[in-house]
């Protein structure tokens, strides 16, 4: 920090807006590019030093906090009580790499999702050097002009300058949820922060109105960096589905306690086995049986699938979203901008004197402007063409521009661009124009205003959604002057454009005083003169069309929710393929049914026009009520609440304000629909990973599990080594689970119907999977180990037998989980690389096992000819075989009881 800069406690609330900027050294039309930039240097970054983490070793510990590493801990004393030594290291080295696994998982999961919040950076609008441009607010330096809009989040503490009706939520300061109104005016005295009205802070967010203002401190000197209020904190990882998981682990432990009980008291009484060698067993069983690695696998995937969706523009703010998605039954999108391509052209102007049609396409300011007739519009002063051009170009705040590369652009939103577009096509000339003060668009009035001294004559323009607008007017603007509004007229022309799908802005005038003071609505209620509408087309993106269908086809209720007319809405949606083309219910209807007759309209309905922020959060409400997994999309800061209600809040992150993006789950960075489409599609494919991975699994530890009970339960010694059982559980397991991670989507996965949100992972039929592939590893490796020692080979060699066996049943039956219902052995198959890599790195690791000599030194195992490799795969091919044949059969009853079920 330099020491010449005022303290960030200077009283700058008492000090007037000029007297501000000269402390900071600043004007009102912003810094230059080097003034910034050297700032920058001397008062470093505008951001706050991330929360801190807890320490790494107690992240690390944190990892044998659970119930199946305490089977394992439990395990390793015993062993060590018992002189095992190696056992003891073993068992430990496994707990240890587990952690290891788990710690390094945790690290990389958070980073990433870190990073793909990092791609969600806070913005800035200031001006430097008389242009406006937007910043990254990490660059924002003191003496920067900073400008507000409703959905900001304020990037820096500021000194307002000028307010246009600026309220700010103050909470994450003061504790108090509600909204202060601002202003720019000096304060004298003392005042406390929640009093200290022309200033604006850090962290805070803008409700309402716009104002621009100077910043007076960044970062760590900010009064929210003062108080230490940590921001962008990690968020814990999990989900429900980790939660089952864990609730599943709990489970298997109080399973495997008492049997282990119970085998202890039945092996001593009938079997009278010696004490340590039944230790040793009862240790067998509970490593067998417990699924060390799923924990750490199932968090990997889930992250794949997060930076899968980040690729594909796609942002995942909050992990189980990932899962909800793909139980996801309605999806609720804005129209413009999300179905539609949000790049407007006016096509027709409707005024009292007749209708024009307006050429050229794109923001090229070229194209004729001719009226029914033929005729050219009239521009003299006072026409209602000339009004009605004046009214678009200056109650506006988008501008025309040229590109670098020659082609025009709007700064600004598409709407106000397309009506600059307009007058520029016009070719209105103005001498002298002031604005004097304004009233920003804001969807839940849909209109905005603004005062203007224009060639001496002072006047409020407003332009807005023609039903607003005319409710406003008794009079229109005739080629005469001022004449009655004839309601008929305007209702016929709107109705007709509105079907054709042009969205409608209307305009209106009055004559008001320059010096009338600050412009409020009610100014704007009564004597205005109504001057005309344009349309605009705004044509559906293509890909949406092919989305919407895709997301009908999956199971997935497409509704439309607007703020424009209903015509358009209604021949908009027909384009889309949503709604029946000839119903829509709009924003005053919906008010005035109560909340449960809108469950009924909600469901029934699927476009809504004239909508305002606050009925979204209604028919949220009203979707879940008949329990419904449901998507709404939102941009403005009004859309908040009903984002954080939905299941999937999803915020567009070009045109969303900041307010909207972190009450959001998701944030499709490109504002497009299909987005949705591709999201969904990604979460469902990951969700079915996680099954399949939980089914291959499983069955290994239940087969491993019953092997050893078995033994206990005749009396004989157990056939694998507690050490080879980590083996398989740890080494092979683990890697082999890996391979299904990669699996690419299941074809038809898109013409399924969503998964029911309560869903169990299991289901009837993965239990039933599980026991039965469990049964068969055990029955296989039973019999194999009878066979084996009937014919007289040694234990080492039976052991290793079998452990090599049960490895390659394990990878034949990785194969049978690719698909849940279909024959696994699919051309997709050579698609998953992940597949083959696992099962390379599978035969190095029992070449090792099974050729290494150290290795044989230390699990007890021993070289197997040739031959035998040749038995264990055979007997695995059968496994396959079996498990096709069980799906093939499970199929067929399906489909049996499914033709049954429909007569
Ligand atoms: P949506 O995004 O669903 O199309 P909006 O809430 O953005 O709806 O807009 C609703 C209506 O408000 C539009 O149909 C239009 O008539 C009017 N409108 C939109 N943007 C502006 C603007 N910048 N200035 C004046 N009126 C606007
Ligand atoms: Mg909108």
């Amino acid at each position: 920090m330099n020491q010449d800069s005022p303290p960030a406690t200077a009283p700058w609330y008492r000090f007037s807006p000029q007297e501000t900027l000269h402390q900071l050294q600043s004007r009102p039309d912003g810094l230059s590019p080097a003034e910034a930039a050297e700032r920058l240097v001397q008062h470093g970054a505008n951001s706050l030093p991330n929360k801190p983490r807890d320490p790494g070793w107690l992240r690390f510990a944190r990892q044998f906090n659970d119930m199946l590493i305490y089977v394992l801990l439990v395990a390793a004393v015993l062993t060590a009580l018992m002189g095992h030594w190696v056992d003891t290291l073993v068992i430990l080295g496994v707990t240890v790499v587990n952690a290891a696994i788990g710690f390094l998982q945790e690290n990389s999961a958070e980073k990433s999702l870190e990073r793909i919040r990092g791609m969600l950076s806070n913005h800035a609008m200031v001006s430097r050097a008389g242009e406006r441009c937007d910043i990254d607010a990490a660059t924002l330096v003191p003496g920067d002009i900073v400008h507000l809009k409703p959905g900001d989040k304020i990037p820096a503490d500021l000194r307002l300058l000028e307010v246009h009706d600026l309220k700010v939520e103050e909470a994450i300061l003061t504790g108090e949820s509600t909204v202060v109104d601002k202003r720019s005016a000096a304060l004298p005295g003392e005042a406390l922060i929640g009093d200290r009205l022309n200033l604006a802070y850090s962290g805070t967010t803008v409700s309402a109105g716009t104002a621009c203002g100077v910043v007076i401190a960044t970062g760590s000197a900010t009064e929210l960096g003062q108080i230490n209020r940590m921001m962008g904190e990690v968020d814990a990882i999990t989900t429900p589905l980790l939660r089952q998981i864990r609730q599943l682990g709990k489970v298997i432990f109080f399973l495997i306690l008492a049997m282990m009980a119970g085998l202890f008291v039945y092996a001593r009484l009938l079997h009278d086995i010696p004490l340590g060698e039944l230790l040793l067993s009862l240790i067998s069983l509970a490593v067998a049986s417990v699924p060390e690695g799923l924990p750490a696998i199932i968090s990997i995937i889930l992250s794949l699938g997060v930076q899968r969706m980040a690729r594909n523009h796609a942002i995942i703010r909050k992990l189980p979203t990932v899962e909800t998605l793909g139980a996801m039954t309605i999806v609720c999108s804005d129209k413009t901008g999300t179905l539609t391509m949000n790049e407007m052209t006016v096509k027709a102007v409707i005024l009292a004197d007749g209708q024009y049609a307006v050429g050229g396409e794109s923001y090229d300011p070229v194209g004729e402007i001719r009226a029914d007739d033929g005729s050219m519009p009239d521009l003299t002063p006072g026409t209602p063409f000339q009004r009605f051009i004046t009214a678009i170009h200056l109650c506006n705040d988008a501008r025309l521009a040229r590109g670098d590369d020659g082609r025009w652009c709007i700064v600004g939103a598409p709407t106000a661009g397309a009506l600059q577009v307009l007058a520029a096509k016009a070719g209105l000339q103005f001498d002298d124009v002031r604005q004097l003060d304004k009233i920003p668009f804001d969807s839940a009035y849909k209109y905005q205003a603004s005062h203007h001294m224009v060639d001496g004559e002072a006047m409020v323009l407003v332009t807005g959604a023609p039903d607003v607008i005319a409710a406003l007017c008794q009079t229109e603007q005739g080629a005469a002057g001022p004449q009655p509004y004839r309601l008929d007229y305007w209702d016929t022309q709107i109705t007709s454009h509105a079907e054709n799908g042009l969205r409608m802005l209307a305009a209106a005038y009055k004559p008001l005083p320059a010096d009338h003071g600050e412009l409020t609505h009610d100014d704007l209620k009564d004597e205005l003169v109504f001057l005309g509408v344009a349309g605009m087309m705004d044509p559906p993106r293509p890909e949406a069309i092919a989305a919407i269908r895709q997301c009908q086809a999956a199971g997935i209720r497409v509704k439309m929710i607007t703020g424009d007319h209903q015509g358009t809405a209604m021949a908009i949606g027909a384009m889309l393929g949503i709604g029946d083309g000839h119903t829509a219910v709009t924003g005053t209807q919906l008010q005035r049914l109560s909340d449960e007759e809108l469950v009924a309209v909600a469901r029934d309905c699927d476009i809504f026009a004239r909508t305002s922020p606050e009925h979204k959060l209604r028919l949220v409400r009203a979707l879940q009520a008949t329990g419904n997994v449901v998507g709404m999309t939102g941009d403005g800061v009004n859309d908040a609440p009903a984002l954080k209600q939905a299941d999937v809040g999803i915020a567009m992150g070009i045109k969303g304000t900041e307010v909207t993006k972190e009450a959001a789950d998701m944030v499709l960075t490109d504002d497009n629909f299909d987005t949705i489409a591709r999201a969904v599609q990604e979460g469902r494919r990951v969700y079915d990973n996680l099954k399949k991975t939980i089914l291959f699994i499983l069955p290994t530890n239940l087969g491993q599990g019953l092997l050893v009970l078995i033994a206990l339960l005749a009396g004989a010694t157990v056939p694998l080594t507690p050490l080879q059982i980590l083996w398989m559980n740890m080494a092979t397991s683990v890697t082999l689970s890996f391979g299904l991670a990669f699996e690419p989507a299941e074809p038809g996965l898109m013409q399924r119907q969503p998964r029911p949100a309560s869903a169990n992972i299991l289901g009837t039929y993965g239990i039933w999977r599980i026991a039965f592939v469990g049964l068969m590893l055990a029955a296989c490796g039973f019999v194999l180990e009878s066979q084996l020692l009937a014919r007289g080979h040694d234990s080492d060699f039976v052991r290793t037998m079998l452990l090599q066996t049960l490895v390659a049943g394990q990878w034949a039956y990785m194969f049978n989980c690719r698909l849940a219902e279909r024959f696994s052995l699919t051309r997709a198959i050579w698609r998953n690389k992940g597949l083959w890599l696992v099962s390379g790195i599978l035969l190095l690791l029992q070449l090792a096992i099974v050729y290494l000599p150290a290795m044989n030194e230390m699990f007890g195992t021993t070289p197997l000819p040739l031959t035998y490799w040749g038995i264990s795969l055979a007997i695995a091919a059968c496994l396959f075989v079996v498990v096709e044949l069980e799906k093939w059969l499970v199929r067929k009853w399906t489909a049996h009881a499914g033709c049954k079920g429909r007569k």
